[in-house]
């Protein structure tokens, strides 16, 4: 059963009425279409979203060898998270897996409420941590896991997101997720079928067996939930994130996660500058 349409982001909820008015305004969601690109891999980040029903898949730009889904935002998180790192470039591709509403907060705005609320600041950093730890999970989700564990863990996530046992998703998509092709996507999603775990009629999903998929899963699922429950389900608290050593963190992380050896470095990121050093110091 689909669940009551969402009315919230879960981290603008924890704002103050001023401070959410200063980012959103009295301005209305904006509508995120299906496959919609809200930011290329090394463009300007012009806007920061927010999702509230609608959810977006984060993409590695591996070039001349496919890309790879390494990330979903939902109502929990928002795009854009560079910016809370000072850094005003995407490294990553963004595009609406899950059709719906976000709120839509330009850049500037963002960035100087900011620097003038670090209440603001140590909630989203928060998130931050959260959202690094799922692209830590996913680069050893990748390397060691099982393509049908791997596809039932994307499978639960995207559920958890768009709120719903029912979503649409295409086998583009489903060959993102799994960084495979599609007989690969095939197979995987024939097996969870015929375990009844799920119903797959070109593109609509339906996750028939929740507590199933979640035993098909990898451990990556539940760790994720873990980390999010324990960072995210209490009060916030100052964090003190070290913001140079996090985002080159966050670079290498994503880096390695698309890197199939042989590898090229992806321009994107500034891994290349990175020799010895330790990420944080
Ligand atoms: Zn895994």
């Amino acid at each position: 059963m689909n669940s009551p349409r969402l009315t919230e982001n879960l981290l603008l909820s924890g704002l103050s009425a001023a401070a959410r008015l200063r980012l959103t305004g009295d301005r209305p969601p904006v509508t995120l279409a299906l496959s919609e690109i809200l930011s290329e891999a090394g463009a300007r980040i012009r806007h920061v979203y927010f999702p509230i029903d609608g959810f977006i898949s984060l993409i590695t730009p591996a070039q001349g060898r496919g890309q790879l889904e390494i990330g979903l935002v939902g109502n929990e998180g928002m795009l854009g998270v560079p910016l809370l790192l000072g850094i005003n470039v995407s490294p990553l591709r963004a595009m609406v897996q899950g059709p719906g509403r976000a709120w839509r907060v330009d850049a500037a705005s963002m960035q100087q409420e900011l620097a003038a609320n670090p209440g603001l600041r140590a909630a989203l950093n928060r998130y931050l941590y959260v959202f690094l730890a799922q692209l830590m999970q996913t680069a050893t989700c990748t390397r060691f896991h099982l393509i049908e564990a791997r596809l039932a863990r994307w499978l639960l996530m995207t559920r958890d997101r768009a709120h719903s046992n029912q979503f649409h998703i295409t086998h583009e998509f489903l060959a993102l997720m799994l960084g495979v092709r599609r007989v690969g996507v095939t197979s995987a999603a024939s097996a969870l079928q015929r375990r009844k775990l799920i119903r797959y009629r070109r593109g609509d999903i339906s996750v028939l067996d929740v507590r199933g998929l979640e035993r098909a899963a990898c451990d990556c699922y539940g760790i994720d939930k873990k980390i999010y429950a324990r960072t995210l389900g209490r009060k916030h608290r100052e964090s003190g994130t070290a913001t140079t050593g996090a985002t080159l963190l966050a670079s290498r992380i994503v880096s390695s996660i698309a890197c199939e050896a042989p590898c090229t470095v992806q321009g994107t990121f500034p891994s290349a500058d990175l020799g010895d050093r330790p990420l944080l110091s």
